[in-house]
């Protein structure tokens, strides 16, 4: 349910509002203030809350019952983009962000190497993959611990903020430093992972899953917001199709989509979403055309000998033209990287 509240209200009165409507069911209401007008969020079980009593309060403009299920990542609840900060960088509203890295981190020299190259393309976050979920056991599995351990090494000597993926709540703690943790899309429906990470500050990026609709992929931003963390950024990485050309089908049209629905940033991952590096420079061009917040794109710095997912790795020139073209489109598009 949201409760608009006319304007020139004073946060006594808001206040007493939200305590008075909290104490007319289950809920908990979370105070929204616009420019113009301050909303009210009610989130729990607002079926005993009878509308008509509410709308007979002075203060009150508006009351609508919101039909979706997830009431938090709604942009009913919310009107303004969601910005979400990074280690100085915003994403979201007008601020667009490259993160840009290997698939897996493999060696000292590998994520220094690309970590500097991306850096000095323009990229503001930095990939790499630890823990790696793959289809094979007998595939390389990341370098797990070490592999953060090296991540943050590439931090410290290019400053870039790091983004690196999380498989199991067992490995939580190794997380500590990390500044964006990933939930891939074979994680997205992790409920006990999803409601842990609700109880940190830190930014999350949650990917769509293989077979997953944009309900449940917001239904799952749900379960982090709600347990308090919002700072939930959605990425689409492409779904599973008849189509057999490409890796996956990228699901363009999810941005705009999510954007209507919610209103957190949306980045596009174009390597994951086609499997093939040629493919990724025009989607990543076409994910801006379409107002993504960001893209996420596999960089390596040799990607012939790349351990995972070398195919649909950009080398580090391919990745310096690819930022070139994109500084101008976002600067066309009067918004800031
Ligand atoms: C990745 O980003 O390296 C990854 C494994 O992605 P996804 O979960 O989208 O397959
Ligand atoms: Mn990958």
């Amino acid at each position: 349910m949201i409760v608009i509240l006319r304007q020139g209200v004073t946060e006594p009165k808001i206040e007493e509002i939200s305590q008075w409507l909290e104490s007319l069911g289950q809920v908990n209401v979370s105070v929204v203030r616009g420019s113009q007008t301050t909303i009210l969020g009610l989130v729990g079980d607002t079926s005993v809350i009878d509308q008509d009593s509410v709308e007979s309060n002075e203060w009150v403009e508006t009351v609508t019952r919101v039909q979706e299920p997830y009431k938090n990542a709604n942009r009913k609840f919310h009107p303004d983009d969601t910005i979400v900060e990074i280690g100085g960088h915003k994403i979201g509203g007008e601020h667009f962000q490259v993160i840009a890295g290997p698939c897996s981190v493999e060696s000292s020299e590998q994520i220094m190497t690309v970590a500097q190259s991306v850096k000095s393309s323009g990229a503001h976050l930095l990939r790499g993959g630890a823990f790696k979920p793959r289809t094979s056991p007998y595939s390389f599995q990341g370098m797990r611990a070490e592999g953060i351990e090296l991540l943050l090494e590439a931090r410290k000597a290019t400053g870039l903020p790091i983004v690196t993926e999380i498989m199991s709540l067992a490995h939580l703690d190794l997380f500590n430093d990390v500044d964006v943790i990933q939930i891939g899309a074979r994680n997205m429906q992790n409920f006990e992972m999803l409601k842990e990470l609700g109880h940190c500050q830190k930014p999350i990026l949650l990917k769509r899953g293989l077979a997953n609709t944009i309900e449940e992929l917001l239904m799952s931003a749900e379960y982090i917001m709600a347990g308090g963390n919002n700072n939930v950024i959605l990425c689409e990485r492409g779904i599973r199709t008849f189509e057999k050309y490409t890796r996956n089908t990228l699901d363009l049209s999810a941005v705009p989509v999510l954007k209507r629905l919610s209103h957190l940033p949306v980045v596009i991952d174009p390597s994951h979403a086609t499997g093939f590096s040629y493919l990724v420079t025009p989607l990543a061009k076409a994910a801006v055309a379409v107002g993504a917040d960001g893209l996420l794109i596999e960089v390596h710095n040799d990607p012939a000998k790349a351990l995972c997912d070398g195919a649909q790795s950009l080398n580090c020139t391919e990745f310096e033209e690819l930022m070139q073209d994109l500084k101008r489109r976002i600067a066309f598009e009067n918004r800031v990287m």
